[in-house]
């Protein structure tokens, strides 16, 4: 058996240098290696999470199917368990007023309420963003846009969001949903909602018709509203930066994956 001390000593003979140098032609090109189209999918999705890619209108085409087995398969799942175990942990954490103002901020779509199953009907790709935008401008209803998912009610609970939102709920923190769904879809949102077994919210915050505001503008006015209500927003989650951008952000905030599309 060889001591610790002799395998660090092989490692750094035998592996460290040579690994370094391989490395080289891989990353040496830098920035130009995404403009070149060769960015691995799974490069191109940590850009998007880390918020170092932004502004963009699409999921490269070549990513489409990754995207795909990524949100059907484990990965999404266990990647959001990482982030609600997180949120619960800080939750526990807290020393709260008690006095019912301490509240927990969270977006609807893809934070709450889970889209997957509309996406997985009509594709991960540019499709996406052509109806998140019909929904976003909230044009008429069209039987195959995703206004009309959404009027259908049935988008299922993002399992650890829900579990998060029990957790705090029993902690004696009261949620509030703020969403750039516009106020004509309040009775669709809190019916399903609802059935998908959400109860106990403290406000439900959904855009006014026509205001034509961009989203870290609108979510962080809300914000401030509720501060200066006097709520303490003790914690704040949602799938893209703009829930979770521009002061007051919350004492702490979340960033749940998606990597299906961009709200600036
Ligand atoms: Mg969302």
């Amino acid at each position: 058996m060889p001591t610790v001390h002799t395998v660090a000593e092989h490692l750094e003979e035998e592996v460290a240098a040579p690994l370094i140098h391989a490395l080289r032609p891989v990353l040496g090109s830098g920035g130009e290696l995404g403009s070149r189209a060769g960015v691995p999918c799974d490069s191109w999705r940590l850009a998007v999470e880390a918020y170092n890619k932004r502004d963009w209108k699409t999921v490269p085409a070549e990513c489409e199917s990754y995207v795909g087995h990524y949100m059907l398969g484990e990965q999404y799942r266990r990647d959001s368990r990482v982030v609600v175990d997180e949120a619960i942990a800080y939750a526990q954490s807290l020393k709260l007023a008690g006095n019912g103002k301490d509240v927990w901020v969270f977006d609807i779509d893809e934070t709450s309420l889970s889209n997957l199953p509309y996406y997985a009907t009509h594709g991960f790709g540019y499709d996406v963003v052509t109806f998140m935008h019909a929904f976003l401008k909230s044009r008429p209803y069209n039987a195959t846009s995703f206004n009309g998912y959404v009027l259908d009610g049935s988008a299922p609970a993002l399992p650890e969001t829900k579990r998060l939102f029990k957790k705090l709920v029993s902690l004696g923190i009261k949620p509030v949903f703020l969403t750039g769904r516009t106020e004509d879809q309040r009775a669709i949102t809190v019916k399903n909602l609802r059935r998908q077994g959400y109860s106990g919210w403290e406000k439900l915050l959904l855009k006014p018709l026509g205001v034509k505001v961009a989203a870290v503008a609108y979510k962080s006015g809300e914000r401030q509203k509720l501060q200066d209500a006097g709520y303490v927003i003790v914690g704040n989650i949602g799938d893209q930066w703009s829930d979770i951008l521009g002061a007051p952000e919350g004492a702490r905030t979340f960033k749940l994956p998606d990597p299906m599309y961009y709200i600036g």
